[in-house]
């Protein structure tokens, strides 16, 4: 389940059902490429992501909270499209203790995160969306 875009091997992992809605399709399990962030729902994957840290370590420990920012995050890719989804994604992060905005500033700066926009130039515009 290699990615259409970049080539990478994709990872699988169930939609938390709290935040299904939140997600295009509202798909019970996703699959994400940890380079390019391409996101596709996907019924019953023969695999589960066992650690979020596998995408990047700057992403939450808490896993709800982790599949909630990853969504998000690859949701950027539409800011417009998909505002009150991402809000609503960023909400359950802060929630969680978490600082959305700041993880990410660190997404931002992962080397091995390259998905076709520009994560800082998304991550500004939130912050006056969400002030
Ligand atoms: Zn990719």
């Amino acid at each position: 389940m290699t990615c259409p875009d970049c080539g990478e091997e994709r990872l699988p992992f169930a939609v938390p059902s709290a935040l299904r809605e939140d997600v295009p399709g509202k798909p019970s399990s996703v699959l994400l490429c940890p380079h390019c962030l391409q996101l596709e729902p996907v019924e019953n994957p023969d695999a589960e992501l066992s650690d979020f840290t596998t995408i990047s370590d700057v992403l939450p420990e808490d896993r709800d909270a982790a599949a909630a920012m990853t969504l998000a995050t690859a949701l950027l890719s539409s800011l417009a499209l998909h505002r009150q989804r991402i809000d609503a994604l960023l909400d359950r992060v802060e929630a969680a203790g978490v600082d959305p905005l700041l993880v990410l500033d660190r997404l931002a700066d992962d080397p091995e995160l390259e998905p076709n926009f520009d994560i800082e130039s998304r991550r500004r515009q939130l912050l006056q969306l969400r002030e």
